[in-house]
């Protein structure tokens, strides 16, 4: 991950990265804005329903919990608890040392990328093979996800197919269909060798104890059904009350991710295989991964753990169509990132300050939330905890804001400056003060005056 702040990032960002990035996002949120307001009559009411489901398991974690637990012990998995990224990692590696296994196959899950699984299992000697193309080619390349959904959003056919050639998948050939089947044909070995599958959840039902995982390679299907040993990392906040409520959230999910009606393969998954199954993993274990989920639960932005981690507010965040996902510097970007990471990352919050700053609060991320969680809220009372903490002081770009502040609580420098502006207006653009307005003014008209100040309707309006 870089190590710049978000801005110092996104100015190297190459151009036809930044274009791609741009036209792809703004596509998947045209399709999916399409989808959903043809299909349904009433979208808001129904990410208001599904909010209200989540944000009742995040306000009963502590009773749902213990309840998912009872099922799953009841439906025969084994139930393993992890505070910390290293815990879930350690339980992962024991679970795989017990059995003697050093081959695992990955489908694709953002809580195995948070904690860093892949990286810890390599330095133990275990083989951790993602097998969703797209973290197939992050993998493949030393590279990490810029977006939940999409993880090679900023990669181009032609660096895959240079990739492939560089890592012996066949001779250069840029075509999807070629390179889709290469890897196809590469990870198929993969799946029959491997000891161990490891999936995500995208939701736990307490009712039943079903995990709930959808993908659209089918490639967790075959990480469930050759491994004789299946794991799954949860992160806590992945609960449903009841069986029921998954029919809302995965019909909001799959519009809102991926513009598409249902994901192609959706898992729902009870158990380790019964007797009478002849194939399917003899051994389940599901961890439940907090991480700072519960740190998280005690702030006052508790709302975001109610996220199903869609991608829409990343695919609609004008901040993060400019800058792509490695700028947020956490497997987590956009606004959620913005949001999510500084509160996972706990005592290490100042190094995340800037993130809550990435945002132009504008407020389509809220807009377009299936779960409407009030993402620019949560933003700003980040921003006030920071500024309370001094950490948005050390964050670049603050000394023209404090500029700013300062200047806007003066009064007289305020109407100064207000006088000035106006003045700007009637300046021939070689007679602005700076070399930089200069430049500016060139490509740009100030919008003109359209009388009646806010300063003095103000005053008229507490007058009356
Ligand atoms: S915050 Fe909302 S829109 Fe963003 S990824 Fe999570 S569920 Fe989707």
């Amino acid at each position: 991950m870089p190590r710049q702040p978000l801005d110092a990032f996104s100015a190297g960002l190459p151009a036809d990265t930044r274009a791609a990035v741009y036209q792809s996002t703004k596509a998947t949120h045209e399709k999916r804005t399409r989808l959903l307001y043809d299909q349904f009559a009433d979208p808001d009411e129904l990410r208001r329903i599904a909010g209200g489901i989540k944000q009742h398991v995040i306000e009963n974690l502590d009773r749902m919990l213990p309840a998912a637990e009872a099922r799953l012990q009841a439906n025969g998995a084994q139930v393993h608890w992890a505070a910390t990224a290293d815990d879930a990692c350690t339980a992962v590696l024991r679970i795989m040392q017990a059995r003697g296994a050093t081959k695992m196959v990955k489908a694709k899950t953002m809580v195995s990328e948070e904690i860093g699984l892949a990286a810890f299992l390599a330095r133990h000697g275990i083989e951790a093979l993602e097998t969703d193309l797209g973290e197939f080619i992050v993998q493949i390349d030393g590279d990490h996800p810029s977006h939940i959904v999409r993880p090679i959003i900023h990669k181009n056919r032609r660096e895959i197919a240079r990739s492939f050639e560089r890592h012996g998948l066949g001779p250069y050939n840029d075509d999807p269909t070629i390179i889709t089947r290469r890897a196809r044909q590469f990870l198929r070995h993969k799946y029959l060798q491997a000891d161990v599958g490891l999936t995500g959840a995208n939701f736990l039902s307490v009712e039943s104890g079903r995990l709930v995982v959808v993908t659209n390679e089918g490639n967790s299907r075959f990480c469930l059904a050759a491994p004789r040993c299946h794991i799954a990392l949860v992160g806590l906040e992945k609960l449903v009350p009841r069986d029921r409520d998954l029919g809302l959230l995965l019909n909001l999910l799959a519009r809102s991710a991926t513009a598409q009606q249902l994901t192609v393969y959706t898992e729902f998954i009870a158990g380790p295989k019964a007797a009478a199954q002849p194939d399917g993993p003899e051994e389940m274990h599901v961890i439940f991964v907090d991480n700072g989920r519960t740190a998280a639960l005690a702030s006052d932005c508790r709302e975001i753990l109610r996220c199903i981690r869609c991608g829409a507010c990343l695919n609609v965040c004008p901040v993060y169509r400019q800058v792509s996902g490695h700028a947020y510097r956490s497997v987590y970007p956009g606004p959620l990132g913005a949001v999510l990471t500084p509160l996972l990352a706990g005592d290490k919050f100042p190094e995340f300050a800037d993130l809550p700053k990435a945002s132009s609060l504008c407020g389509a991320c809220h807009e377009v939330c299936p779960v409407d969680i009030p993402i620019p809220d949560l933003l700003l009372r980040l921003r006030a905890k920071g500024k309370a903490a001094g950490a948005l002081l050390a964050a670049a770009g603050t000394p023209s804001m404090g500029a700013w502040a300062l200047l806007a609580s003066q009064p007289l420098a305020w109407k100064a400056a207000l006088l000035g502006g106006k003045a700007l207006d009637f300046l021939p653009t070689k007679l602005l003060p700076l070399p930089a307005l200069q430049a500016w003014a060139q490509k740009r008209t100030l919008p003109g005056w359209r009388g009646g100040e806010f300063r003095r309707w103000l005053k008229r309006r507490n007058k009356a």
